[in-house]
């Protein structure tokens, strides 16, 4: 199997390991222990830069790529978004805080969440957040009355709920009526929601937001998706007489995480969007809103990956053979959240043919703590080192410390040279708020 397949930043070497970024897999894992998560600058950077230079092209009359920030949040991450001139995705204090502390601009945050709580809305109007997303009725009036108290004038979008069906997982769906996120488009919830932001005198209300879910595949969900929220920019205009300018139509942009994967090329969905739009602005005469769009699996899960070393390999006849690995459900839920597929491969034994069918389980007390079921892989034996692929995006901003296990490092390269971006917890760190 080609790596390359996976993600372009992925080689093997003369003596079969597997590389990222021209880094040898199985000398980092020596040289940092495992589990270790390892990410490619390179790729982080071009994948930011060919959604700005798409949306440059589509858009010319003013865009934003705000990268989604969950699906991978650390200081060296928003360094490198806000160096590439994106925005950021927030949904929480920490993430607005880790990304305040790397010396990311406040005014490019848009500040995500279904239940921001009033501390959180004041905290954010102390540091000057740049957009709200407004989710529901409870923000609108809470975040007014905090402006109001704070004298601050707030910008803010509504989170719209379009009805949209984005064929995903379901956990991952958001665009569908029954959604916990946002204003409900279908029982005229959304276009009244619009006129009490209107009234609401210490908020902006810049535009609509709405964002379908996530791994999506079609590009049909997204134009369908960019069409109902113009039309309903279109319908806000007719009845308040306002036409707002910003449109933020969320990410969700799939990716490969196996061969069985064929995520659409980016600019054939930019492209099939932005037809559609030019379309339907021209039909009901109004001027093209300012895009934003908010990638984030897109923009990190190719350039990651997780290293392991490989403990005991269990053979059940007949059944199925366990390879017993030092991470797991701690550092990546996916599997254990939503069967999520990966690709898997012997980090020292990446040029032989995948000839086993293995279960990788991982170190916790859960049967369910597994990375991959039935999955191929080469031969292998306790002290292989085993990498599983594309784990750039919610590995390590889901990981958790379950079975007080610390989380593990993760190392970013650049230029062939490995860096690290952020320690591994000591057991110290682990016990340092415990009284
Ligand atoms: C999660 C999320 C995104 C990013 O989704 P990806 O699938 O990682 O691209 C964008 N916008 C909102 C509002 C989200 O919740």
């Amino acid at each position: 199997m080609d790596p390359k397949t996976v993600s372009e930043c992925l080689g093997i070497q003369t003596d079969g390991h597997l590389t990222i970024g021209g880094c040898d897999t199985v000398r980092l894992a020596k040289e940092y222990g495992t589990p270790l998560y390892v990410m490619d600058e390179t790729t982080i950077r071009n994948a930011l830069r060919s959604f700005r230079t798409s949306m440059e092209q589509h858009y010319p009359n003013g865009f934003s790529v705000s990268f989604a920030s969950k699906a991978c949040s650390f200081k060296e991450m928003y360094r490198i978004v806000n160096e590439e001139q994106c925005t950021a995705d927030v949904v929480s204090l920490g993430e607005m805080y880790t990304a305040l502390q790397a010396g990311f601009p406040a005014e490019k945050l848009y500040f995500h969440g279904n239940n921001k709580t009033a501390y959180d809305l004041e905290t954010a109007i102390g540091y000057g957040v740049g957009h709200y997303v407004v989710d529901n009725r409870s923000e609108l009036l809470r975040l007014s009355r905090i402006a109001a108290m704070h004298q601050a004038q707030v910008k803010v979008l509504l989170r719209i709920t379009p009805g949209i069906d984005a064929h995903t997982h379901d956990f991952v769906k958001t665009g569908q009526i029954d959604s916990k996120f946002g204003f409900t488009l279908e029982t005229g919830e959304a276009l009244q929601a619009v006129g009490e932001a209107l009234s609401l005198p210490n908020l902006t209300l810049c535009g609509v937001h709405c964002h379908i879910g996530s791994q999506i595949f079609d590009e049909k969900p997204f134009a369908h998706a960019a069409d109902v929220m113009l039309r309903f920019m279109a319908q806000i205009r007719d009845t308040y007489g306002v036409t707002l300018e910003e449109l933020d139509l969320g990410g969700g942009f799939g990716i490969r995480y196996t061969d069985a994967d064929e995520p659409l090329p980016y600019g054939e969905y930019m492209a099939l969007v932005s037809d559609t739009l030019h379309k339907t602005a021209k039909e009901l005469n109004y001027p093209m809103p300012r895009i934003v769009i908010e990638p984030g699996r897109s923009i990190v899960a190719s350039a990651g990956i997780t290293l392991y070393e490989i403990g005991h390999v269990k053979h059940i006849p007949g059944i199925r053979t366990y390879v017993n690995v030092d991470g797991g459900m701690a550092d990546n839920p996916r599997y254990a959240l939503y069967r999520a597929d990966y690709t898997v491969i012997v980090a020292n034994k990446a040029d032989m043919a995948p000839t086993e069918t293995v279960t990788i389980a991982g170190r916790c007390c859960e049967s369910g703590d597994l990375i991959q079921e039935h999955t191929s892989l080469q031969p292998c034996e306790e002290g292989d080192i085993l990498a599983v692929l594309a784990t750039g995006a919610y590995n390590y901003s889901m990981a958790s410390h379950y079975n007080r296990l610390p989380n593990p490092p993760v190392v970013m390269i650049r230029n062939g040279k490995a860096r690290l971006v952020v320690k591994g917890e000591s057991y110290k760190d682990l016990c340092r708020n415990d009284i």
